[in-house]
C-alpha cells in the first residue's frame, strides 16, 4: 500500500509500505478514505517533536481519519465489513489503573495514531485498529464530517471540563480548528457569551459565523483591555487554544476571581509560566485537557442531527499525492486555511 512518510523536517514522501494485517481477534482492517491535517501534526512536521515525543524518520503522521471496514477479526461485533466509520486514534491497554478507572485517555500504555514511538499514523491507504476505536457513521454523513468528529470530540471534552453555565461569560483564545470547535461545543452546552480572539481575519470571520459574540484581532488591539471594558468583573471561564505564553498570560488577566482557565493548546515550548500574583490572589483553577474521553459517539450524533456544521471549517481539500502541499499550507497558515482535508480515495 501507499503511505505518506515524514522523511525529515518539512518533508513528506509517498512511499510503499507493508500491507497491514489483523493481529488480534478484536482488530479491524480499514480502508482509509479521508485524513485531516491537525495543528498537532504540524509540531512533528515543523519541529520533529512534541515535548519528549521525537520523530524517528521515516514516520507516518496523521490521526484524524475515517474510512470503510474491509475485514474484521473473529471477536468483532460492533462493526461489520462495508461499514463506514469514524476513528478514535487512541488505543488503550484496558488493564492499567487509568483504564480500570475509565480514564482511558490517560492510559499508561496507550498508543495514539501518528505519535512517535507509539503507532504509525493514518496517512496510509489501509490501517488496522481495534474495533473499540471504530465508530459506525450514518449513511448521510460524509467521511469528511466523520474525520472532523475527532477534533470535535476534543472540543466536546474541553467544553465538558470548562462546564459553561447559562449566562456565563467565556473567553476562547485562538480560533484554529480546535478554538472554533470549542466555540461550537460551548454554545451547544449553554447559552453563554463568548469573547474570541485570533490573528487571522478568515478565522475571526468563521468565529463570528459559528456564534462568537465578540471577536478581537489579538495583534491589533489590547485584548485584556478591550474585553475588560466590556466585562469589568472578568470572565468566568477562559479557554486557551493556542499554546503560547502570551495567551496563558491573557487567560490569567481575563479570568475573574475563582474562575477557571482551561488549557487545550499544545505549546511548542517545554515550559510555560503562570504569573503567580493572579494565580494566588484570584484562586484560579487550572484545568488541562488531554485529547478527549468518550465523546466520539456524541460528536457523531450532533453532526448527524445537524446541531453543528463542521463542514465550514474545511477550507482546502487535497488528493493523497498532494500531502506535502497540504502540510505546507497549514504550516504557513497560507490562503486563509482553517482545516485541510486529504482524500485518499479521490472523492470527498
Ligand atoms: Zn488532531
Ligand atoms: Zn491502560
Amino acid at each position: 500500500m501507499k503511505a505518506a512518510f515524514l522523511t525529515g523536517l518539512r518533508k513528506i514522501e509517498i512511499r510503499d509500505a507493508p500491507e497491514p494485517a489483523l493481529r488480534r481477534p478484536a482488530d479491524v482492517l480499514l480502508e482509509v478514505e479521508t485524513v485531516g491535517v491537525c495543528g498537532s501534526d504540524m509540531h512533528y512536521y515543523k519541529a520533529g517533536r512534541i515535548g519528549c515525543q521525537i520523530v524517528e524518520y521515516p514516520w507516518i503522521v496523521g490521526h484524524e481519519c475515517a474510512g470503510r471496514v474491509m475485514e474484521v477479526g473473529p471477536e468483532v461485533t460492533r462493526v461489520k465489513v462495508g461499514d463506514r466509520v469514524a476513528v478514535d486514534p487512541l488505543v488503550h491497554c484496558g488493564r492499567c489503573d487509568q483504564c480500570r478507572l475509565g480514564q482511558i485517555h490517560t492510559c499508561r500504555h496507550q498508543g495514539f495514531l501518528g505519535c512517535p514511538g507509539q503507532l504509525q499514523g493514518s496517512m496510509c491507504e489501509r490501517l488496522v485498529m481495534p474495533a473499540a476505536s471504530c465508530f459506525p457513521i450514518p449513511e448521510t454523513m460524509s467521511t469528511t464530517q466523520a474525520t472532523l468528529c475527532e477534533p470535535f470530540s476534543i472540543a466536546l471534552w474541553a467544553a465538558k471540563l470548562a462546564d459553561p453555565r447559562p449566562g456565563q461569560k467565556l473567553g476562547i483564545l485562538g480560533s484554529g480548528p480546535i478554538g472554533l470547535t470549542v466555540l461550537a461545543a460551548c454554545k451547544l452546552a449553554a447559552e453563554c457569551t463568548v469573547y474570541q480572539t485570533d490573528l487571522i481575519p478568515g478565522r475571526m470571520d468563521m468565529a463570528r459565523r459559528i456564534g462568537a459574540d465578540w471577536v478581537g484581532k489579538a495583534d491589533e488591539i489590547d485584548v485584556v483591555e478591550q474585553i475588560g471594558i466590556a466585562e469589568p468583573l472578568g470572565l468566568d471561564v477562559v479557554i486557551e487554544c493556542v499554546g503560547e505564553q502570551e495567551t496563558i498570560d491573557q487567560c490569567l488577566e481575563l479570568v475573574k476571581p475563582c474562575g477557571k482557565v482551561v488549557i487545550v493548546g499544545i505549546p511548542e515550548a517545554d515550559r510555560l509560566s503562570f504569573e503567580m500574583n493572579h494565580m494566588r490572589r484570584k484562586e484560579v483553577r487550572i484545568q488541562n485537557v488531554r485529547r478527549q474521553l468518550g465523546q466520539v459517539e456524541r460528536a457523531i450524533e450532533l453532526v448527524a442531527a445537524g446541531e453543528v456544521d463542521l463542514d465550514v471549517l474545511v477550507t482546502h481539500e487535497f488528493d493523497f499525492d498532494q500531502a506535502q502541499e497540504a502540510y505546507d499550507l497549514v504550516a504557513e497558515y497560507r490562503d486563509g486555511v482553517v482545516k485541510g482535508m486529504i482524500h485518499l480515495d479521490g472523492g470527498s
